[in-house]
């Protein structure tokens, strides 16, 4: 199973460094009691996380990813007719389930070094005054980020009705001067954040949505109080329990990151400076060509990921993987670029 049919699965931003030991000990233990549903009000979990944040229960809630926690947002704080607004090409989950719900997705190009246009967003947000501003820092795909003031900027700008959903899937990947305090509370803003990435645990559906208790509480009363399994309720328990392993990701991620900086460097195209744990590269040509190469590489057996929202259509997006996963994309993309089979 392991990959599935691919050789190397870097198009998913998993992380193939898995869960802490401790995780994996954890559930096997729990895995007795599965015949239980997990806790509804997911108490020890959000207290562990209260803990980790230092904020209160109240503060938290988890759901099954932050793919969940979006799908139940657009259900509490949306009727149809309502707009939202985000970045075109940007992480696109949460403007599928508002386009399914009925709201109009207004979006924002980025900015021409892939970074998203926090002034552009800012100022269509005064003028559309959308219910949702969806934001994400570090961002998928391009990994760019803004530093953390950038984001209290945008934040002071946006009009008081509009609530962010502010998006921190790579928050630990990122510099500390990117993300917000984790005590930057306020009322109309939600920030998101996951144990797929970092933490290893793509497959356990578990992450968590933090901000004013009232906005919490708005959650509360449309969630599915059964969803979070057991399973996951212990994994999060032991993950934050283990921060050696990882502090240990994190750094083998920043190597990896390298890594796949100066294959796409040697092979003439250009990367992006990411804070995520992965790497988009533009390719010089044109978009039917990146995908010309993006389709070779995948027949080399490499999962990779290449957007295809108008601007950012010249990108592949790599996830880091282990060494040799590094050494198949390389070799992978090496044929690409010569056409080789
Ligand atoms: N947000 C962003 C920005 C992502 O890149 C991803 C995963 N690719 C998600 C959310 C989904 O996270 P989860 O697995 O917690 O649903």
């Amino acid at each position: 199973m392991r990959g599935g049919a691919f050789t190397a699965r870097l198009g998913a931003n998993e992380s193939v460094f898995g869960p802490s030991p401790k995780v994996i000990e954890a559930v096997g233990r729990a895995a007795a009691d599965g015949w239980m549903y997990g806790d509804p009000e997911q108490f020890e979990l959000r207290e562990a996380l209260a803990e980790h944040l230092g904020l209160a229960v109240g503060n938290i809630l988890c759901g099954t990813g932050i793919d969940g926690l979006l799908r139940d947002l657009v259900a509490a704080c949306c009727e149809p007719g309502d707009s939202v607004l985000a970045s075109l090409g940007s992480y696109p989950t949460f403007t599928y389930f508002a386009g399914a719900a009925g709201v109009r997705v207004e979006t924002v190009p980025y900015q021409s070094d892939f970074r998203q246009d926090l002034q552009a967003l800012a100022e269509s947000a005064e003028r559309i005054r959308p219910r949702i501003l969806y934001l994400t820092n570090p961002d998928n795909p391009t990994g760019s980020y803004w530093q953390a003031s950038d984001i209290e900027t945008l934040i002071e700008r946006v009009p008081e009705e509009t609530l962010i959903a502010l998006d921190e899937a790579y928050c630990e990947f990122a510099p500390a001067s990117a993300m917000l305090e984790a005590g930057f509370i306020r009322p109309n803003l939600l920030r998101f954040r996951t144990f797929s990435k970092a933490y290893g645990m793509a497959g356990f559906r578990l992450g968590y949505v933090f901000g004013d208790p009232g906005d919490i509480r708005q959650f509360n009363k449309i969630r599915d109080h059964f969803s979070l399994s057991r399973l996951a309720q212990v994994a999060g328990i032991a993950a934050l329990a283990d921060q050696d392993h990882l502090r240990t990701v994190l750094d083998l991620v920043a190597d990896g990151r390298e890594r796949l900086t100066r294959a796409a460097e040697r092979h003439g195209l250009t990367p992006l400076p990411s804070a995520a744990n992965f790497v988009a590269m533009a390719v010089a040509g044109d978009a039917q060509y990146t995908g010309e190469l993006a389709e070779r590489i995948e027949a080399s057996g490499v999962f990779i990921r290449r957007p295809r929202a108008k601007g950012l259509d010249n990108l592949l997006r790599i996830s880091v993987g282990t060494a040799s996963d590094a050494q198949v994309f390389e070799d992978a993309l090496e044929r690409a670029l010569h056409h080789r089979e």
